[in-house]
């Protein structure tokens, strides 16, 4: 996977918010103050419109730019924490030495990415944050990283995504603007669980397309 590719995903994931931008908007009215979508989406607009300068760099060079144009250009709680997980993303990779992603650099990438949000949002799991649905994907793809193929990484990362998410209606919030609701805030999903389940799911959505195409390509 070269950085076209990892372009390709930052599309088809500025696509899934616009698809799922319902959603994400009315779960921020409920529980936060509805800029969620609105931070979300500016995010993705401002990483589309550096698309053709970072298409020549290595992958660790563009996640270390996107992470900091992020930083100074998203607002609210998430906006800093993104920021930091494509921050640490692009050290990560440029450790790793390679030009080329693949699971076996991009699961510590995206573990490391992880970590820096803990350390930034000074949150962990089951505190009701996007954190309860990067926790558990991180764990599951650093398990199955250099042991599964890669259809069967995407099929777990999109139901571990997808249950982390789900398990965050019952929980109560102790970080964020979710916090100050106490009790009221249970029975809501919060929205950046949800953002970061779409984004995950259209990540592995376009990686399977990927290799289906290639797959075809090469029976044909
Ligand atoms: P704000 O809360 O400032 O309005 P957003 O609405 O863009 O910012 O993002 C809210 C999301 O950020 C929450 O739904 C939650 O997932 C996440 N979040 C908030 N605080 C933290 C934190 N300390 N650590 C991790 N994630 C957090
Ligand atoms: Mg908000």
């Amino acid at each position: 996977m070269k950085t076209d590719f990892v372009l390709q995903c930052i599309l088809a994931l500025q696509q899934a918010i616009e698809t799922h931008q319902a959603d994400i908007e009315s779960l921020d009215r409920e529980i936060g103050d509805g800029d969620h979508l609105i931070n979300i989406r500016r995010g993705c607009t401002v990483v589309v419109a550096m698309i053709e300068d970072l298409r020549p760099l290595p992958p660790h060079e563009a996640f270390t730019r996107i992470g900091k144009k992020l930083l100074s250009s998203i607002g609210g709680a998430s906006g800093p924490l993104i920021a930091s997980f494509f921050l640490a993303m692009g050290d990560s990779l440029r450790a790793s030495e390679q030009e080329t992603i693949t699971a076996t650099n991009f699961s510590p990438a995206f573990s490391a990415g992880v970590e820096a949000i803990c350390l930034r949002g000074k949150a962990s799991l089951g505190e009701k944050t996007m954190l309860d649905v990067l926790i558990p994907v991180a764990k599951t793809f650093a398990g199955l990283a250099g042991q599964a193929d890669t259809p069967a990484i995407c099929h777990a990362l999109r139901a571990e995504a997808l249950k982390g998410m789900l398990s965050t209606k019952d929980m109560l919030a102790t970080k964020g603007r979710a916090a100050f609701l106490g009790e009221r805030a249970i029975g809501h999903i919060d929205p950046g669980a949800k953002s970061c389940q779409v984004a995950i799911t259209a990540i592995c959505d376009t990686v399977e397309q990927a290799i289906g195409a290639s797959t075809t390509t090469a029976v044909a």
